[in-house]
């Protein structure tokens, strides 16, 4: 079985493919001839106790999406309908939708310019002004941006004495450290996804990871209906059938053996990148003094005034030599869903969206498109800068 890292058809060199090879195939064939293909089974629980382990929580949830396990995870923490939840702006559109689902509003808040991830100041202002309105802070959803941490030095006490139910969104970020603790461990409980374009995959998958086994017992069962342990169909309250397949644990336990290989790989490309953009002036990697970042996506930063050239310019380049590279993600509370929610922004996503670029990443990849990309990126720093980057 050979992974399809070209997309149909011709020569595109895409930002982040599935890396999937003969251990996933062995994996996925093993359960379907365990008879094990729906709806749970071993791999299913083997899966979660591999994650947890590996994140050092005392359990996990695996479900459909990282989208499903933000929803559960802020049920779990009793959000609910008419609070509020402090949500970075700069984000994946699941994180504030997950808010949504519950009935909550989500209040959005800017980033640190250098990191992108959520300016712990403005959270700290932010919380006692809601609760001197009346609102009640049903959590704070930090997000580790494109695989780097948050500041949970800052988050965790700021959340605790505040008394506010810490949520973290990690689905970028499996794999990642900070301060020698894992993501998806720093809050009352964490999210993963293993979309097709994450740092490992199960096709489509997320996972709830907590210390609270009361929480991922209560997860659990909301994600499989809330089906009561009755011969009949009984079911109390309102539930979702959120459950990953058997299958796809097989295949995500074959990405887990792989993950530090894949980790490994996107680092080395991330610091060739550095070394490319070191000599051209205005432009910077997003996050990359973050030694414990997974390097999920590598974000170029082009500042025009210093550089000459705009992120969009680069982009249109490589778009016409048929490589792949997306903006970093519209903020929120420019997001017309989500149009009229409260925000506190100091303008640094809004600039990131503009200047930023999401630079072609995956462990995929493999050498002759990895030398594409950045031939073709010499080619245009050569005509931009005249030569002074080649
Ligand atoms: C991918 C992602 C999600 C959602 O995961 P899905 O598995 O696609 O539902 C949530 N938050 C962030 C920050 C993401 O990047």
């Amino acid at each position: 079985m050979t992974a399809r890292t070209d997309g149909p058809p011709g020569p595109t060199v895409l930002l982040s493919p599935p890396d999937v090879g003969p251990l996933e195939e062995s994996y996925l064939i093993e359960a379907l001839r365990s008879g094990w293909v729906a709806p749970a089974g071993p791999d299913l629980q083997a899966f979660e106790r591999e994650v947890a382990t590996r994140v050092g929580t005392a359990g996990a949830v695996a479900v459909s999406s990282g989208t499903a396990a933000l929803h559960l995870a802020l049920l779990g923490v009793g959000v609910g309908p008419g609070d509020v939840v402090v949500v970075p702006t700069l984000t994946f559109i699941a994180t504030a939708n997950a808010v949504r689902y519950t009935g909550a509003r989500p209040v959005f808040v800017d980033c640190d310019p250098q990191t992108g991830n959520v300016d712990v100041d403005l959270v700290a202002d932010l919380i006692p002004r809601l609760r001197a309105r009346g609102e009640r802070v049903g959590a704070v959803v930090p997000v580790d941006m494109f695989g780097s941490c948050a500041d949970y030095t800052a988050l965790v006490p700021l959340c605790a004495d505040a008394g506010v139910p810490l949520v973290e969104d990690a689905a970028e970020a499996l794999g990642a450290t900070h301060a020698g603790a894992a993501a998806g461990s720093f809050g009352q409980v964490g999210a993963l996804s293993f979309n097709g374009n994450k740092i490992m995959t199960t096709s489509g998958g997320g996972m709830l990871l907590s210390d609270d086994t009361e929480l991922l017992t209560r997860a659990r069962h909301l994600a499989t209906q809330a089906r009561e342990p009755l011969p009949h169909y009984e079911h109390r309250e309102l539930g979702y059938n959120y459950r990953l397949s058997n299958l796809l644990a097989a295949l995500g336990r074959a990405q887990l053996v792989r993950l530090d290989g894949m980790i490994a790989r996107r680092r080395q490309l991330r610091d060739r990148y550095a070394k490319l953009f070191a000599p051209v002036p205005g432009v910077r990697l997003l996050g990359a003094e973050d030694s414990g970042a997974n390097c999920w996506l590598t974000v170029a930063v082009v500042d025009e005034d210093r550089s000459g050239w705009r992120a969009a310019d680069l982009a249109a380049h490589l778009a016409r030599r048929g490589i792949e590279t997306r903006p970093v993600w519209k903020p929120m509370h420019l997001q017309p869903v989500h149009v009229g929610a409260e925000s506190l922004v100091t303008g640094a996503a809004e600039r990131l969206f503009a200047r930023g670029i999401t630079l072609p990443s995956g462990s995929a990849l493999r050498e002759p498109q990895i030398a594409r990309v950045f031939a073709a990126i010499e080619e245009f720093l050569t005509v931009r800068t005249g030569g002074s980057a080649a």
